[in-house]
């Protein structure tokens, strides 16, 4: 994999969209895992109690792993539960268990409940000075999704070009909208990925130009096609970059990951 561009200083990240089963989990993995093949250094948060990205990056995260969870309600340091994982070097885990469900229920009677996981990073950043952290959220707008977009810089949407593509998306960006007027004014929307796209159906072009219109400026050239690669990698432990890195799956996120660094070099210089 040839190196790609290292931002100035770290960059965070939030993968959202409140719909479940758009790409948010695979897209956080293989990014991940691509930028670190790239050689950079790259965090990613595990905030979906399902722990599919743990899964995928080859972590243990049976209940009793302790993790995300601890981090939010206990105040505890990431870099206690962090581990690495098996994917790439430089490729760091906080995992997630189902115990993070309770966490969204739990944080409204914390203290500076919407900051927990900002708080948390920066103390983090400090001392681990990574390119990269991606956060991979949950299918809601709850208290753990409000943490990571106040914790993040940046957020990355990946849409399915499927039917009702963009459902769902304008409540997203006015909870962007609200969380940038009141908890984090360096919000903003830098990227939006196509997902499962399906070069054979006039819907998925249909989508695709729909979604470019829409966001011009955020829209990555590159798009996720659909693959069963991409599919059957999580099963292995695996994200699809070590799984089948010939896959045309495999070549999208690493051109997408590229076309990330690259935009970021451009925007920070
Ligand atoms: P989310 O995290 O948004 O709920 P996932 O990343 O878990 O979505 O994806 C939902 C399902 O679709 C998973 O079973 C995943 O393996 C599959 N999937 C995701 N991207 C692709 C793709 N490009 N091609 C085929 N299957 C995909
Ligand atoms: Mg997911």
């Amino acid at each position: 994999v040839p190196k790609m561009p290292a931002p100035t200083s770290t960059r965070t990240l939030v993968i959202a969209n409140q719909k479940g089963g758009v790409g948010k989990t695979t897209t956080s993995v293989n990014l991940a895992a691509a930028l670190a093949l790239g050689g950079l250094s790259v965090l990613v948060v595990d905030l979906d109690p399902q722990g599919n990205a743990s899964t995928a990056l080859g972590v243990d995260h049976a209940s009793g792993t302790k993790g995300t969870y601890e981090v939010l309600i206990d105040g505890d340091p990431i870099s206690d539960y962090v581990v690495d994982s098996p994917e790439a070097p430089n490729l760091h885990v906080l995992p997630a268990t189902v115990d993070l469900a309770g966490a969204e229920i739990e944080l409204v009677s914390v203290v500076a409940r919407e900051n927990r996981l900002k708080r948390a990073l920066k103390k983090y950043v400090d001392e681990n000075p990574v390119d990269y952290v991606l956060i991979d959220c949950p299918p809601s707008l709850g208290l753990l999704t409000l943490n990571a977009l106040v914790a993040a810089r940046e957020v990355l949407i990946p849409i399915q070009c499927e039917y009702y593509a963009l459902e769902g998306v304008s409540q997203l960006m006015n909870t962007v909208d609200l969380v940038m007027a009141e908890l984090n004014d360096e919000l903003v929307l830098s990227t939006v990925l196509l997902t499962m796209y399906d070069a054979r159906t006039r819907l998925a072009a249909q989508v695709a130009d729909e979604v470019r219109a829409y966001f011009s400026e955020q829209t990555l050239p590159t798009v996720i096609p659909r693959s069963v690669r991409i599919s059957e990698a999580p099963s292995y432990g695996q994200t699809v970059l070590t799984y089948h890195p010939e896959s045309a799956g495999a070549v999208s996120y690493l051109e997408a990951a590229h076309e990330i660094a690259r935009r970021g070099v451009k925007e920070s210089s």
